[in-house]
């Protein structure tokens, strides 16, 4: 029997809610990891390499992320659920639009029903101004833990944009993880 979660993604994978599927996508990156996560990151969208491979930050940006992961948390990808707020590739790796990131939400929804992370990580503007309901930019946002419905969520930059802006934000980011693990050890002890 298929789990909800395998349900969703199947759902998803024919889905032509938004312009992005008719926009040159090679197909549909749902997100991957744990279905039982108790950590989910939330980035933009597809890249070129995730559009090829079907996977959630397979390309240089995953790669900071997966180091960042390993070195702050002690943890790999599949210990966590990795997914973004649209699923097809913007052409050109332009940024989504209001209405595809609209039309993509009750995607993002029922992903986080149905793994029900305990902690959210939140890549960048994008992810965080959706999930927390706001216009203040993640530079404003980072450096601390918001109560998100029955967890936390945690804002840090895009690992795309570290990359481009080497220490300082690198440093930043590096200590949003390690207040995530420490999220994650929180609401480890009451469980
Ligand atoms: N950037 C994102 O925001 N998501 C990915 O999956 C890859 C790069």
């Amino acid at each position: 029997m298929p789990t909800a979660l395998e349900l969703l993604a199947e759902e998803a994978s024919a889905c032509v809610g938004c312009k992005l599927a008719t926009l040159g996508r090679t197909q549909v990156v749902f997100g991957a990891g744990d279905p039982d996560a108790d950590l989910m990151f939330v980035g933009e969208g597809p890249g070129a390499e995730e559009d090829k491979q079907g996977l959630p930050f397979v390309g240089r940006s995953g790669q900071l992320l997966d180091r960042i992961l390993l070195e702050e948390l002690g943890m790999t990808r599949d210990q966590v659920f990795i997914n973004n707020v649209v699923m097809c590739r913007p052409p050109g790796n332009r940024d989504p639009e209001a209405d595809e990131i609209a039309a993509c939400s009750t995607y993002l929804e029922r992903r986080i029903e149905l793994i029900r992370p305990k902690v959210i990580v939140t890549l960048g503007n994008f992810a965080t101004k959706l999930l927390l309901d706001t216009k203040e930019g993640i530079t404003k946002l980072r450096g601390r833990t918001y109560p998100f419905r029955t967890g936390v969520l945690i804002p840090t930059f895009h690992p795309a944009a570290v990359l481009r802006g080497g220490g300082e934000p690198l440093a930043q980011m590096r200590a949003d993880f390690v207040r995530a693990k420490q999220a994650l050890a929180a609401v480890g002890s009451d469980a």
